[in-house]
């Protein structure tokens, strides 16, 4: 259940049957780190107590990415470790303290345009035969733009980078380890209507990550993988906005000029991707 991905960076996979990110666990001498809270009590306990049973207790605190609810949701049942966060997702967070959870009010506010559908019904399944006593616990440390915790023998430079899926994201980098977590930092726009990539800002967080040389990297509802499968692709992204910029909606050029940048027929998708793309630009040009 849990994994060594390192020696001290260990983590247990995301479930998509009900929107379970990744959690990640620094080990560190004096201290450990908690990467990510869970979406709920029962995925934040699973994942400490196996922590703990298998690395021992020592005081712990957690970090959060952004304050999405499957990354956020779990940890208001663990007062006695602070909750470290960029001040943009405490204010986030802040916007749900007091919302009812039942199902009546989920569909109520997805109704009203203040929550989206696919959240609704993961948070319903995740939730499924537990009490739904959802508090928001709010971070105890704030910190703006970059922070470094240091751990014993091992520290977590946490570097906020914001982007189209939430503007408070953040990426985890553990140098000792050469692991860097991007939690969902490069996943779609996904609370404003249909999911879409904005080209230029996907490049500006590609840039980003590319200053930390890292040989694990970790996208919250993929996979551990290693540069040499990271990179690849997302460079074909990167040729993908690239053209997107170039071309703007003039998708048969793009698509050819993709398909001959990567040497190789498009699939399904890649075309999909394009779509996405190409709705991030539609989006910018009406602003
Ligand atoms: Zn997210």
């Amino acid at each position: 259940m849990i994994h060594e991905l390192t020696e001290r960076f260990v983590y247990m996979s995301a479930d998509g049957s009900v929107d379970r990110p990744i959690l990640g666990a620094i080990l560190g001498e004096d201290r450990i780190l908690f990467v990510d809270a869970g979406n709920s009590l029962r995925h934040a306990t699973a994942f400490r107590e196996a922590v703990r049973k298998e690395h021992g207790y020592r005081p712990s605190m957690t970090a959060l990415t952004h304050w999405h609810w499957d990354h956020s949701f779990g940890a208001a049942y663990d007062a006695s470790s602070p909750l470290v966060a960029t001040a943009m997702t405490r204010q986030a967070l802040q916007q749900l303290v007091g919302l009812d959870w039942s199902d009546q009010a989920l569909d109520e506010r997805v109704k009203e345009g203040q929550e989206i559908a696919f959240c609704a019904d993961y948070i319903k399944k995740e939730y499924e035969g537990m009490e739904r006593d959802i508090r928001i616990a709010l971070p105890d440390v704030t910190f703006t733009d970059a922070l470094t915790l240091h751990l014993g023998a091992v520290s977590c430079h946490i570097q906020h980078v914001g982007g189209v899926h939430a503007e408070d994201s953040c990426i985890m980098y553990i140098p000792e380890e050469q692991v860097l977590f991007l939690g969902d930092v490069l996943g779609p726009a996904i609370y404003d209507g249909p999911r879409y990539y904005a080209a230029r800002d996907f490049l500006r967080i590609v840039e980003i990550i590319r200053t930390y040389p890292a040989a694990w990297y970790i996208e919250s509802h993929h996979r551990p993988v290693r540069a040499e499968e990271f990179w690849p692709e997302i460079n074909e992204y990167g040729v993908l906005a690239e053209l997107v910029m170039a071309y703007g909606s003039d998708q048969p050029r793009i698509e050819r000029e993709w398909a001959l940048r990567m040497d190789r027929e498009l699939v399904d998708g890649d075309r999909a991707a394009i779509h996405q793309f190409l709705l991030g630009e539609q989006r910018q040009s009406r602003k």
